[in-house]
């Protein structure tokens, strides 16, 4: 089969023939049906020294991935050849405590999960070809009715990532409370949905681009906001000086993160959700009054289980642009100059 394989660190990943994998007992096969190109990808190929990450070279990339179970090991008793699935792309040890909650994103027994810190697409192989191996079955949740696979997609990341860091600050998100999704890319436009479906909290965009803007406004935000020196002042406005609840920076860019925390109100809360690998400087006096200051990595299995039902509902959807298996690659090429209508979904 074609699979699109990171050879080795710092060059662009190239397209080749592997075999087909075949299933060991309690292992899954799964035919995929979509496989999303995420932002961070663009990191693990380009910037990463050799021996940074605990992972080997080559592997398969793609980590947000859906499609039908193709076959399956000895054992495996809760999918069929056939089943429709998405597949959770934080693979952990599934003994320890928090895998036995569903955060297998934060094993605390990385040594005994299939690959430290990483699953399919990260440090082995992933969904960016004909076919993915999937370790245990407890990994591959059943996609509800009316939800097709590359759909389904890049629900498992793009969706998951913004949904945990939504769920967690809940009780701040009430009637009359304000949140603030900044960046409207792949994370941020589900974000806002997520808020909408989940909460009667208003709802401010912030971005630099008017076509993202535009995207936030389409997708139900009640505000949108140019990130420029006026956005904090902006915010200040739009909550009768009070600040916002909460604030998801879907970028993490150092003026990214400082917006966040400032534009915070006391008592709210400001996540850290992109990548962007902003710092600032903290002190008592750096944020308003008990503000929250957070990150998050990625979501739960649980979590996914009730995303898929909310997108099978229709109260959420990812815009995406598809390639195929042979332009894969050149899915990631435009990803990098920022030329991606939402999230790249490649559909074999
Ligand atoms: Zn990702
Ligand atoms: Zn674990």
């Amino acid at each position: 089969m074609k699979a699109l394989r990171l050879i080795d660190w710092k060059t662009d990943p190239e397209l080749v023939e592997v075999p087909k994998p075949t299933p060991r007992p309690g292992e899954v096969v799964v035919k995929i049906g979509g496989a999303g190109a995420c932002h961070s990808d663009l990191h693990v190929m380009h910037d990463f020294e050799p021996g940074v990450m605990p992972w080997k070279v080559p592997f398969t990339l793609g980590h947000e991935n859906a499609g039908w179970v193709d076959s399956v090991g000895d054992g495996v008793t809760t999918v069929a050849e056939g089943d429709a699935v998405a597949v959770y792309g934080a693979w952990g040890c599934g003994k320890c405590s928090r895998c036995q909650r569903g955060f297998e994103n934060y094993c605390e027994n990385p040594g005994e999960a299939p690959v430290v810190s990483g699953g399919g697409g990260l440090g082995l192989d992933g969904g960016m070809a004909e076919y993915l191996l999937v370790p245990a079955e407890r990994l591959l949740v059943r996609l509800p009715d009316g939800l097709e696979p590359a759909t389904a997609a890049p629900l498992t990341d793009a969706g998951l990532t913004p949904y945990h860091a939504i769920r967690r600050s809940w009780s701040k998100m009430t009637p009359i409370s304000t949140v603030v999704v900044i960046g409207v890319g792949g994370l941020g436009h589900v974000a806002i949905q997520l808020v909408k479906a989940t909460t009667a909290a208003k709802v401010i965009a912030v971005d630099n681009r008017q076509d993202a803007l535009d995207l936030a406004t389409q997708v139900g935000a009640d505000h949108v906001v140019a990130s420029n020196d006026e956005a904090l002042g902006a915010i200040k406005d739009l909550t009768a000086g009070h600040g916002a609840d909460v604030l998801l920076d879907c970028v993490g860019a150092e003026a990214t993160i400082e917006l966040a925390r400032t534009a915070a109100r006391p008592l709210g809360d400001a996540t850290i959700i992109g990548i962007g690998g902003g710092t600032v400087p903290l002190s008592f006096f750096s944020q308003p009054y008990e503000v929250s200051i957070q990150t998050t990595y990625w979501g739960s299995r649980p979590e996914l289980v009730e995303l898929l039902d909310l997108a099978a509902r229709g109260l959420v959807h990812v815009e995406s642009t598809t390639y195929t298996l042979d332009h894969a690659a050149q899915a990631y090429r435009d990803l990098q100059d920022g030329k991606v209508h939402g999230r790249a979904v490649m559909v074999p």
